[in-house]
């Protein structure tokens, strides 16, 4: 099987990018990630100032898928995420959502073993999850760190093993790089940094031509989750919703009014993160309510 090493990685995603690997859809690839702090913190004493901060949310590649082209759906199997036996969480004075608080730089190491992430004396069973992912985008190069249409660091916990990711393809071959994994992450990752580690994901990637999300979408077993962020939470809340409702639309045939009110019963609107320079929230949609194509409007 194709491996992608760690040392191939971007901080951005570029349409400029050169391309570290060809894949063919269908092919499984393995991608090995550094953890988002670039592996700069071994240990609990490293002073956060000696942090090289350009080194941080490194993504892995990028891979270009052949046959992608603009205006299709890249399509991501995650077939399976293997985290490292250690990872870490930091916070940092001025980020987070308590940004505004008084408080002191501090690292933490968090072991993990047989599944169990143990903080203080507190387990949290295991649910590796990638927070950056995506495509170069249609206009400028976006930092790793910013999440947007073209997916990049969505911090969403619902994309995780089992799930697949539909991202909009801006690009021939789509360009897609991975990176910054989490071992557990709450939604809302209050204090910028969940437990950050290294680790190899095993991916395949599938193409819908000729038609594309607006923003990412993520399937699980039982749910569609429309991702979109923006430096507004209310905006992003509000884009968000109007993307669910013309989904549900589209799918039963319902006026605007009815879409609208089932909103309220069968949408759910959740918080992925509220840290990164674009906030992220995610509409849920049954899937027995609509189907992908419901939700590829492009
Ligand atoms: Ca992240």
């Amino acid at each position: 099987m194709r491996i992608i090493h760690k040392d191939n990685g971007v901080y951005s995603f570029s349409r400029s990018h050169k391309p570290v690997d060809y894949v063919e859809v269908g092919e499984p690839i393995m991608l090995e990630t550094e953890d988002a702090v670039g592996g700069q913190i071994q240990n609990e004493d490293t002073p956060l100032e000696k942090i090289d901060w350009k080194r941080v949310n490194r993504a892995t590649g990028p891979i270009y898928i052949k046959g992608a082209e603009k205006g299709d759906t890249l399509v991501v199997d995650i077939l399976d995420i293997e985290i490292a036996s250690r990872g870490v969480i930091l916070v940092v004075p001025g980020a987070g959502a308590l940004a505004g608080k008084s408080f002191k730089p501090k690292a933490k190491l968090v072991n993990i073993r047989d599944g169990i992430a143990r903080f203080n004396d507190v387990a949290f069973i295991v649910k590796p999850m990638i927070g950056t992912i995506g495509v170069a985008p249609e206009g400028e190069d976006i930092p790793t760190s910013t999440p947007h249409k073209h997916g990049g660091n969505l911090d969403c916990a619902e994309v995780c093993k089992g799930a697949k990711l539909y991202l909009p393809v801006a690009v021939d071959g789509a360009l897609f790089a991975a990176g910054d994994l989490h071992a557990v992450q709450a939604d809302g990752e209050l204090c910028v940094s969940s437990i950050e580690v290294e680790g190899k994901l095993l991916l395949k990637f599938n193409l819908i031509k000729n038609r594309r999300p607006e923003w990412p979408i993520v399937e699980s077993d039982e749910h569609y989750s429309i991702l979109v962020a923006d430096e507004d939470l209310n905006k992003a809340v509000e884009i968000v919703s109007e993307y669910a409702v013309q989904a549900v639309s589209r799918a039963k045939k319902w006026s605007f009014e009815e879409s609208y009110m089932f909103g309220s019963l069968g949408v759910s609107i959740a918080i992925n993160q509220i840290v990164d320079p674009k906030k992220g929230v995610r509409a849920k949609i049954p899937k027995n309510i609509v189907s992908i194509y419901d939700l590829l409007t492009g």
